[in-house]
């Protein structure tokens, strides 16, 4: 239909503009569908963003949401919208893999909390994204399959464990994507990748359906090119849902109010009165990358122009906050872990017949299903857990851990009780080189030092693209009080800066 130039110009759209191309019917979902479809074809042999594409259920989708728009009964902005869904989230019917050898055959009889609702908001879902296996990790080198690349440079990584989604976003196969955050595995790929990543409020969006990895830990959100974006898709995820208690019921989300939240905006001069901003002396310390500082300081000084007041805050138990990770994580991992036996589903040695008559009892059993399908980032995992929750070692480790985390959740709430929001860098550096870090597993556990603190706290953060350093992007981390996303991701809208590829 198109020559190569506007096909791509109709792909690097938002979502609300896409939509209203739909509205008007410039554009129909299956014409939408089938480009998305024929960019995954040309793009991911080199990018690797997908672990599934589903060709004919995309297509059927986007057939459905044509004849609803013919029919004036558009369902959501979202109606005929491709996107894509890390494959750590359940879809009835389509393999979900957690990346990792122990599920690589798994086809879930039903489908997430979350997918059933951006199904019902009419999403049109194009395929499943890689992630490290099990969400283990920063860069998506965890795959049990194999590593997504940035679509900016090749040689490096697009961040993780959400990687595959954020490189999809990127690079324009499919206008928004789903992915999960336990320490920041939405905030630092998007960071990486120049996309918008919002993890939201702990309880704000059902985890019904999420191969879970750390259960106090784990929240579902939006990848997008914008922050207005990401408040369509996170109305369509959010609220109570009867299958997972830790979703809180009444707490309403609307995209609609993304302009008007907290702060007055007045015609094109905007006034951020009242609103104070906090920036975290920790977090501007030692490591961070100084070419990243200055970036995320320009931002600040332009709210600083539109009225906004900043001030230096303190977060004393940011250095406790990687390590609290580093044991609580590792803790629920191994518990959540333990069901994958290969008895049931999963991995099994046993469905192998040349092996099944070797096994000698139900112990070697388990021992093979599990050691053979099982990583080695799972392996570490499950055995740091067990270990700080042995009856030697647990009042050692995970009670303390459980003790610091309060005085973490209490750091922040003295800090909302002076600034409305916090900014930082969401990484200390920029994406770094495939391999550089994969013999070093505490660096790679380092890139997670500005993000962990809001899962640990239930607050919710978001990263938004700030440009790039040496063709690389930068990622600026938004924190705001529970159930404050309305506020973050209106205060991102004002300093976004994403660049199209
Ligand atoms: N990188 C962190 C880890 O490896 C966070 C992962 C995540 O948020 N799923 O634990």
């Amino acid at each position: 239909m198109q020559n190569n130039n506007e096909k791509i110009k109709i792909l690097e759209k938002s979502i609300s503009e896409i939509s209203e191309m739909l509205d008007r019917k410039e554009i129909s979902s299956v014409e939408l569908t089938k480009l998305v479809l024929e960019q995954i074809d040309e793009i991911d042999p080199e990018i690797k963003a997908f672990i599934t594409v589903c060709k004919n259920e995309a297509l059927e989708q986007a057939k459905e949401a044509d004849k609803r728009i013919i029919n004036g009964n558009r369902l959501s902005k979202l109606d005929g919208v491709p996107i894509s869904i890390k494959d750590l989230i359940c879809t009835k019917n389509i393999k979900t893999t957690a990346a990792s050898k122990m599920l690589a055959d798994f086809v879930p009889a039903y489908d997430a909390t979350i997918v059933e609702r951006l199904k019902n908001a009419g999403a049109v879902i194009v395929g499943k994204t890689n992630l490290d296996a099990w969400a283990h990790g920063s860069s998506t080198e965890n795959s049990d399959f194999f590593t997504t690349r940035n679509p900016y440079n090749l040689d490096y990584v697009s961040g993780g464990s959400s990687g595959g989604s954020t490189a999809a976003v990127a690079s324009n196969m499919g206008f928004a994507s789903v992915g999960t955050d336990t320490g920041g595995s939405i905030r630092q790929p998007a960071g990486f990748c120049n996309v918008v990543g919002l993890k939201p409020t702990y309880g704000r969006v059902s985890r019904y359906g999420i191969v879970a990895m750390a259960s106090s830990l784990d929240q579902a959100g939006p990848f997008t090119k914008t922050c207005e974006d990401a408040g369509i898709l996170l109305e369509v995820m959010c609220g109570h849902d009867t299958k997972d208690s830790t979703t809180i019921p009444g707490k309403k989300f609307q995209a609609n109010k993304i302009q008007k939240a907290n702060f007055k905006n007045q015609n094109d001069n905007i006034k951020l009165k009242d609103l104070k901003i906090g920036l975290p002396k920790e977090y501007f310390a030692e490591g961070l990358d100084s070419r990243i500082k200055e970036r995320v300081i320009e931002k600040v000084e332009l709210l600083k122009k539109m009225g906004a007041k900043v001030k230096e805050i303190s977060l004393p138990m940011t250095d406790y906050a990687l390590a609290v990770y580093y044991i609580l994580q590792p803790a629920e991992v191994s518990s959540n872990l333990a069901r994958y036996d290969g008895i049931r589903y999963g991995y099994s040695v046993a469905n192998d017949k040349s092996q099944i008559l070797s096994i000698k009892n139900l112990e070697e059993l388990y021992l093979k299903n599990r050691g053979e399908g099982f990583g080695d980032e799972a392996k570490r995992r499950i055995m740091l857990g067990t270990y700080v929750l042995s009856s030697g070692y647990y009042d050692a480790y995970y009670k303390k851990a459980m003790k610091v985390r309060t005085l973490v959740c209490e750091d922040f709430k003295r800090a909302f009780s002076e600034v409305d929001a916090i900014i930082t860098p969401t990484s200390p550096t920029l994406p770094f080189k495939i391999g550089e870090r994969e013999q070093n597993p505490l660096a790679m556990y380092l890139a997670d030092v500005y993000t962990v603190g809001a899962n640990i706290a239930g607050i919710p953060g978001v990263s938004i693209p700030v440009g790039f350093i040496d063709e690389l992007p930068v990622g600026l981390q938004i924190l705001g009080p529970m159930w404050s996303e309305e506020l973050i991701l209106n205060i991102g809208k004002l300093i976004e800066d994403r660049r199209n590829k």
